[in-house]
């Protein structure tokens, strides 16, 4: 790996006086984040000693004592739990025994293996229920389509086409807007109160058989698994074999290649309950626990002291399993998300030497990102995101397309001095002008847009600030964009742009400044986007 050559500066934490002009003093706050110390932190926690922050890792915990460290060092006020800088949550794990896995239908028995795969679960346990065949399991009211009208699905299995089939002379396009227009089955199964969904022997089950019966089927999601984005799906799936399916429909007025004939014309028999079919999912289950960072700068206003901002960072990284033709198997998640940490934890000391804004701001140090987004899903969906009123999210800000090049993967980085700015648009009126007057007034940095759009996949679902949207809470999104290094072991802090670093986190400080200390509380006054029709705003 090659190494960082650092000049050390030293930065002085000289309280800035309450008479200077809040401007000024903003603008020297502003000026203690520097190249030279967000890179000195991003190179500690993107450093092989800490082996790219795996949620849970000792690698992990080792970025979580820093941090901590850091924030006591600054008089940041601790606010985990018990008067800690930890948040902890729970993780629940599941892994199955395809050896005494096993299901019946009636009197008949079946095989883990031969006649059915578990493609996906959550938890272990014995599931018991009559099966309900419901040809696609959409449900699309304006074309008529609705097979939960007829059937009561709680407590049975859905038995469905695979979950991409559509009725004929139905496409994705003429169906209209995913969530709002038309559900699938898992939506469907999901908040009806399904056992589990169950695939037909398709051609593209049987095909796929061989590979899905050798793999090790696992489970882990938070616990309890709040959330939507990237929430695993909290049912059991299972693709069955034409023995069980014959089974299941046995004595029912139809038979398997009557249903499985749909497959391919794609008009599908009437729904109707079949057989009674028990699968018993057998195996270790076991739990970890995980913490996010969280501190607190108070507010100059007690009466605003229940009008929170948080600013979040994940501190760990996508850590896989490849080693490179050198010889390199260390993922170290420099900017994803080691350059955010860091510049984040510039703009805590920012924060702590500057003027003081009206209202309270929480520091978060979150893990568990990659894997699910379990701290912030943990966070946002429990006390601590009860009192927020608008979130920033800092995730990868250390990336430069150098001008001219159009090398493989850089299609979406940010230029020199850019960074992409996502959420306000769409949601606050505030926060839209707190960020465009901290981008007119000091412009350390250039705005680009084009994600600032419900449409953009990092709008929703993909980026810790999901959980913040879900429950109502408008959010501002910096980062830099995607580079080839991404989750990858070269994703190394020797290809971080200190300038940038400097420069979107000198950014974030005044526009996190503004949104904290303006008249006007954020609000999300804007109509919610269609791909979030489930989320009541905080108006
Ligand atoms: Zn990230």
């Amino acid at each position: 790996m090659p190494m960082l050559r650092l000049v050390a500066t030293l930065v002085l934490a000289v309280p800035i006086s309450a008479q200077a002009h809040p401007d000024a003093a903003i603008r020297a706050a502003a000026a203690t984040i520097t190249a030279d110390a967000v890179t000195r932190d991003a190179a500690h926690l993107a450093s092989d000693a800490l082996r790219g922050r795996l949620t849970p890792s000792p690698g992990l915990d080792s970025a979580r004592e820093f941090v901590a460290t850091r924030l006591a060092s600054l008089g940041v006020k601790p606010f985990g739990d018990d008067g800690t800088y930890f948040q902890w949550y729970t993780v629940r794990t599941a892994a199955l025994d395809s050896n005494t896995s096993r299901a019946s239908v009636g009197a008949r028995e079946f095989t883990y293996g031969e006649d059915f795969v578990v493609t996906s679960l959550v938890t272990l346990g014995a599931i018991e229920g009559e099966v309900a065949y419901l040809g696609s399991g959409i449900r699309a009211p304006k074309i008529g389509l609705d097979p939960y009208a007829t059937i009561d699905v709680r407590g049975k299995w859905i038995l469905v086409h695979g979950l991409n089939a559509l009725p004929a002379g139905q496409t994705r396009e003429t169906l209209g807007t995913p969530g709002v227009d038309w559900t699938t089955a898992m939506d469907e199964a999901r908040s009806r109160g399904a056992l589990g969904l169950i695939a037909l022997p398709t051609p593209a089950v049987l095909n796929g058989w061989s590979r899905t019966r050798d793999r090790a089927v696992t489970g882990r999601d938070l616990d309890p698994a709040v959330g939507r984005a990237y929430s695993a799906y909290p049912l059991p799936r299972l693709s069955v074999a034409l023995s069980m399916l014959d089974a299941m429909l046995a004595g029912h007025g139809t038979t398997a290649s009557v249903i499985l004939r749909a497959d391919s014309t794609r008009i599908f028999p009437a729904p109707f309950v079949a057989g009674r079919l028990r699968v018993d999912l057998n195996g270790t289950v076991g739990s970890f626990r995980a913490a996010n960072v969280v501190g607190m700068i108070e507010g100059s206003d007690p009466a605003r002291a229940n009008e929170r901002i948080a600013i979040v960072s994940h501190l760990d990284g996508a850590v896989g399993r490849g080693v490179t033709p050198e010889g390199d198997s260390i993922y170290n998640a420099a900017d994803d998300n080691a350059s955010g940490s860091a510049g984040t934890l510039a703009i805590a000391r920012a924060m702590m030497t500057g003027p003081r804004p009206k209202r309270p701001i929480m520091f978060v140090w979150d893990s568990g990102e990659e894997v699910g987004l379990w701290g912030t899903r943990h966070l946002a969906y429990g006390p601590l995101g009860e009192q927020l009123v608008a979130m920033v999210n800092v995730d990868m800000i250390g990336g430069t397309k150098v001008p001219g090049t159009n090398n493989p993967g850089e299609d979406e980085l940010a230029g020199p001095g850019e960074v992409f700015i996502s959420g306000p648009g769409p949601l606050s009126t505030v926060l839209a002008g707190h960020v465009q007057t901290a981008l007119d007034h000091y412009g350390y940095a250039t705005a680009r847009r084009e994600f600032d759009v419900p449409e953009s996949q990092f709008f929703y679902p993909r980026t810790d600030s999901a959980p913040f949207l879900e429950n109502g809470i408008p959010v501002v999104q910096f980062f830099t964009g995607l580079q080839p290094r991404y989750h990858r072991q070269t994703d190394e802090v020797s290809y971080l742009d200190p300038a940038k670093m400097e420069a979107v986190s000198r950014q974030v400080y005044v526009t996190l400044w503004h949104i904290a200390n303006g008249d006007v509380r954020p609000r999300w006054d804007k109509p919610t986007p269609d791909k979030l029709w489930f989320v009541t705003p905080r108006r």
